[in-house]
């Protein structure tokens, strides 16, 4: 019997609370391993390049996607992101299970190829308290916000696709859900 670790992708909208939530799962669990993006979007204060993201070029993007380096990318207000795969499968690989924080877009991508995973999706409370995390993080300029909020209103409308939504309303209710969802996947998930 092998033992290769799970992948487990999560969506939710910006603002939603899922790095928190991830976070708060990841914490004193080394069995798991947090997949790091490329964006070519410009890093926030405080973000750390090869830790928050792979900050790269448009061209240095374009070519990882033409050398087959992509298991998924997608464009997310304007910006490109997407999930490197070497990294992603050398972890399954020897027996780690594997987080991607991806968008709707690229998650329907994995679907649509057939990706085993457990495929989860964190909602907000609320659209109101969407907001008010997103203007609250002071991160991001109010068109920025406004786009967010849209590509949210989509992202919510496609949360059936999922295997399981999580409300991140309590937090710590809400990484207990996450744990008990990966311990469920993980039962399903035997390699012989
Ligand atoms: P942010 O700019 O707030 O860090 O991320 C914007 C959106 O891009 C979020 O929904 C985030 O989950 C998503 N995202 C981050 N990395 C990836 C990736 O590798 N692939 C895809 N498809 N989406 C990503």
């Amino acid at each position: 019997m092998s033992n290769k670790g799970i992948l487990i992708v999560v969506s939710g909208p910006s603002g939603s609370g899922k790095g928190t939530l991830l976070q708060g799962l990841m914490q004193g669990n080394e069995r798991i391993k947090y997949s790091v993006s490329a964006t070519t979007r410009s890093p926030r204060e405080g973000e750390v390049n090869g830790k928050n993201y792979f900050f790269v070029t448009r061209e240095e993007f374009q070519q990882q996607i033409q050398s087959g380096g992509m298991l998924e990318f997608a464009t997310y207000c304007g910006n490109y992101y997407g999930t490197p795969r070497r990294y992603v499968y050398d972890n399954l690989e020897a027996g780690y299970d594997v987080i991607l924080e991806i968008d709707v877009a690229g998650a329907t991508k994995l679907m649509e190829q057939g990706e085993p995973a457990v495929y989860i999706f964190i909602m907000p409370p609320s659209m109101q308290e969407l907001k008010k995390r997103l203007v609250g993080r002071n991160t991001e300029t109010n068109e920025v916000i406004e786009k967010r909020l849209n590509a949210a209103r989509e992202e919510i409308a496609a949360a059936g696709r999922y295997n399981y939504i999580v409300v991140n309303d309590v937090i710590d209710d809400a990484i207990d859900k996450l744990k008990a969802i990966i311990l469920c996947q993980k039962c399903k998930t035997v390699n012989m």
